[in-house]
């Protein structure tokens, strides 16, 4: 501008008017640009999202265009959503329109800018549905995603003939970003479903893990640990008595003609026994102890930490006289008796298969003397009176 500042004529008005109004144009022109530049940097946002995307572009083509209103729609089956919003078209927002009734839907079929200038006189538009969203001209583009027409883009504006080519030419350029936009959320989509089904996979797998291992070191009927388990505890165990000097015993228990139970009662009420059994002997420990099933109507206690071996005793004659207290199953009362063998952990012993020989070597004789009555294991077999 200063370049032609003088003293003299309307030339230079002229030509200063002129300049000005290139100058006003380009800078029209390089706002445009940088909403088009910052709409497209919102895509490669970290916290990108897409409804909001869209109607943040439906709100900038309002900015750069004359445009009352915009709207995204997208197909959905035989339906054209209204996705995104602004302006006179705001209100409308999650409207289902049927393709065939809508321009949008030509547009798609067409995959081509369709662009009327009067919605009163062209007989493509639906003239009343126009007048109702306050549209008396409108262009739409299709919006693309691989290739496929998904969805539509499109201004109107309250008065006729109101868009031109350099509109239009704004409106595909936003539409390409559309594009991209619903490019990037399929894929995020698609992968956070991937993560999804991989998590869940891994979380089954885990789930599964932990079922076989469960199933692998626990009884199936009573819950209580198995073999496997039991040894393994007991093995640990004996370690932690030698390295600590702790008194640890262990008690091996057989119901009394269980199979007497069996043949009388049924399997089913055998089986009922065996898990109400357990149950008993659980009340008769601490948490911290142990008691397995080792197959049919054998148990095990592991008990660590002893103050002093009668603990045992007075342990083993509480449970002679819990198991003695009459079960009722099915309205049928079944009076059991156990027996039982205990050994101590002392120095001889250096294998668990050892200190369990003691414990059965123990209950045998608990079987031999008359039943519902427990021996104990200590270099000699001694009866301990119940
Ligand atoms: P004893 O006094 O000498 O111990 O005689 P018993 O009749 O209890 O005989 P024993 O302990 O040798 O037999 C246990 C029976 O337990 C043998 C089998 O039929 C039965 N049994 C084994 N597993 C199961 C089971 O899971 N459910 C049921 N109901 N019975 C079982
Ligand atoms: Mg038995």
């Amino acid at each position: 501008m200063k370049k032609y500042h003088s003293a003299s004529g309307s030339n230079v008005r002229k030509k200063t008017t002129s300049t000005s109004s290139q100058d006003n144009k380009k800078q029209r022109l390089i706002n445009h640009l940088n909403m088009i530049i910052n709409t497209q940097a919102c895509l490669v946002s970290t916290t990108f999202d897409l409804d909001r995307f869209m109607t943040m572009v439906t709100q900038q083509i309002q900015n750069l265009t004359p445009a009352t209103g915009a709207v995204i729609e997208l197909a959905q089956g035989e339906e054209m959503v209204y996705r995104a919003t602004s302006g006179s078209i705001d209100k409308y927002l999650g409207l289902h329109l049927n393709k065939n009734d809508a321009i949008s839907g030509l547009c798609i079929q067409s995959r081509q800018i369709l662009q009327c200038d009067d919605c009163e006189t062209d007989v493509r538009v639906n003239k009343e549905a126009c007048q109702k969203a306050g549209a008396r001209s409108l262009v739409v583009v299709p919006l693309f995603y691989e290739g496929n027409a998904v969805g539509v883009l499109k201004i109107i504006s309250s008065k006729p003939h109101a868009f031109n080519e350099f509109d239009i030419q704004t409106l595909q350029l936003m539409a390409g970003l559309i594009g991209s936009a619903l490019a990037h959320q399929i894929l995020y989509d698609k992968s956070q479903q991937l993560l999804k089904e991989k998590t869940e996979a891994i979380e089954e797998l885990k789930k599964a893990e932990i079922k076989l291992k469960h199933l692998a070191h626990h009884d199936n009927l009573t819950g209580l640990p198995n073999r496997n388990l039991f040894n393994e505890r007991l093995k640990s165990a004996l370690l932690k008595a030698k390295r600590n000097k702790q008194i640890i015993a262990l008690m091996y228990l057989d119901i009394d003609h269980f199979k007497d139970i069996n043949d009388t009662m049924g399997h089913g009420i055998g089986d009922k026994l065996l898990n109400a059994f357990a149950l008993r002997l659980q009340k008769c420990i601490r948490s911290s102890d142990t008691v397995a099933r080792l197959g049919g109507d054998e148990f095990v206690l592991l008990i660590e930490n002893i103050a002093e071996n009668k603990d045992v005793v007075t342990i083993a004659k509480k449970i002679l006289k819990v198991i003695n207290e009459p079960f009722n199953f099915n309205k049928k009362t079944i009076n059991v008796t156990t027996s039982i063998g205990i050994t101590y952990f002392n120095d001889g012993i250096s294998t668990s298969d050892e200190f369990i020989k003691q414990a059965d070597e123990a209950l045998y004789v608990s079987k031999n003397s008359g039943r519902n009555t427990f021996y104990v294991f200590q270099n000699e077999i001694l009866y301990e009176k119940t």
